[in-house]
């Protein structure tokens, strides 16, 4: 493998840290956006990332041209990932594990670049899908702060459940009694990390031992609020055992957060959002990793249709039943590709979000005050969409299952009721938790606090 290209150098006096984002859009985005919040409070930071997938470091490049440095590796190969693939987004949930598996080459080039540094980072901040980084830190006499990019309520389920994997594997469904709260989970939708420890024996006990790792950080990082999951931060951090432990979110509130200034929502779908009602339009999309199937989409076209409501559908590969969209003709918007979706739940017009109920989506929804209609799908999502519907009271689950296929007529009849006049009851809750959680990252609010605090760390650290 050859040496990493490096972009720009690193100021002197202020703190050099190093970020390992994991090359997936909901993992990547957010820590990002956490090195964009750094850099406004003086820290430098050098970003490990691959070729294909520099051009997602561009607006923080153009931000901070001074304190970030991009290092690039070659993405080393991997025998079922197509060439050229280097992000999960570009095959979807499978590309996962085979993608954790080719960055664990990167750890002896890490170590190359880090000992030839004229001024080596203080600090590694990485994402808790490449867990074996704490092996890395120790290496190099360097402490690890994890960074995860999902709620402490899995988090804690993924904890407790691979301590007392015997108790639970007697069990369906599985109460999980010790936890705040003693959740009650249906086996198929524990996270899929838990799942493949009961199977035995486990097909992959390397992804297994890397989130274990996790718990060994010298310090934590959650995009997460207090006020939304307070029992389950708390819970995590007694088990990490000490306080370097610091709960930022959501990213995507704090300032100006670095996605909404890079991108822009195309010119007709944002006169289209300008010219609906306050609050009438219903956002749909499922991730950056899901594909639906042509039953799935042609009852949720279905269901849309019978709904009534003003939509914009974003889909990536998915088939889209023929003559839908001259159907339902300025009602709704099909939209193929990407869209900046936190600018899209910003505009006034959108009241709802019908989601996977991805972590990211999640957040973004819950700040844009959005009432999120859950599908959750796979991965996190079922704990997700939970911890909305269950412990908050600001979301109706509206389906479940990553292979289910909705019924259009109550579908229809789901988001007809949440996005009409009766909203009143899950949308007032909505708006309380998205004014709650837009306090905790404003000036004097306990994320910005514990961004500072980090920051200090960094600073104490050098
Ligand atoms: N996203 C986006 N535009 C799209 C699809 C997704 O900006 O068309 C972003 C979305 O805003 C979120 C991330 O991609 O920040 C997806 O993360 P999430 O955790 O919601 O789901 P995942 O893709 O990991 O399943």
């Amino acid at each position: 493998m050859t040496g990493p290209e490096s972009s720009r150098s690193s100021e002197g006096s202020k703190p050099h840290i190093v970020v390992f984002p994991f090359p997936a859009q909901g993992h990547l985005l957010p820590l990002l956006d956490l090195t964009h919040q750094l850099c406004l409070r003086g820290v430098n930071v050098s970003v490990v990332v691959t070729p294909g997938n520099l051009t997602y470091l561009s607006p923080l490049l153009a931000a901070h041209p001074t304190s970030i440095t991009s290092v690039v590796f070659p993405f080393p190969p991997h025998p079922s990932l197509p060439s050229g693939v280097e992000n999960v987004k570009d095959v979807g949930n499978s590309g996962n594990l085979p993608i954790m598996a080719s960055l664990r080459q990167l750890r002896g080039p890490i170590v190359l670049w880090f000992r030839s540094h004229p001024n080596p980072p203080v600090a590694l901040i990485s994402d808790f899908f490449l867990g074996w980084t704490h092996d890395l830190c120790d290496q190099i006499g360097i402490p690890r702060f994890a960074f995860f990019s999902i709620s402490a309520f899995l988090v804690s389920v993924i904890q407790f459940c691979c301590e007392n994997i015997d108790q639970i594997k007697s069990t369906d469904p599985i109460h999980l009694l010790d936890l705040p709260r003693s959740p009650i989970f249906k086996e198929e939708h524990l996270p899929s990390v838990v799942r493949r420890c009961l199977q035995a024996p486990s097909p992959d006990l390397e992804t297994i031992k890397d989130f274990s790792m996790n718990c060994l950080s010298y310090g934590t990082v959650f995009n997460s609020s207090q006020c939304l999951e307070n029992e389950y931060l708390e819970y995590v951090k007694q088990r990490m055992g000490h306080d370097r432990f610091f709960v930022i979110g959501p990213l995507c509130s704090i300032g100006s957060g670095l996605k909404s200034q890079s991108g822009s929502i195309d010119p007709n779908l944002l006169s289209w959002l300008d010219g609906s009602p306050d609050g009438s339009v219903l956002y749909v999309c499922f991730g950056s990793q899901k594909a639906l199937t042509k039953e799935q989409c042609d009852a949720l076209a279905l269901g849309l249709e019978k709904s009534m409501t003003r939509f914009v559908w974003v889909v990536k590969k998915d088939p889209i039943p023929d003559g839908f969209e001259d159907r339902v003709s300025g009602r709704g918007i099909v939209i193929r590709g990407w869209v900046p979706q936190l600018m899209v739940l910003r505009h006034v017009a959108v009241g709802g979000f019908l989601s996977h109920c991805g972590w990211n989506s999640v957040l973004e929804g819950i700040t844009s005050g959005a009432v999120i209609l859950g599908w959750p799908m796979e991965a996190d999502q079922f704990v997700n969409a939970k911890l909305l519907v269950e412990h908050l009271g600001a979301s109706v689950r509206v389906c479940e299952g990553a292979e289910t296929v909705p019924d259009p007529d109550e579908l229809g009849r789901l988001i007809a009721e949440t996005m009409g006049e009766s909203r009143s009851q899950v949308a007032a809750r909505a708006e309380e938790i998205r004014r709650k959680t837009g306090a905790m990252t404003e000036a004097n609010g306990s994320s910005i606090a514990n961004l500072q605090r980090l920051v200090e760390e960094f600073g104490r650290l050098s």
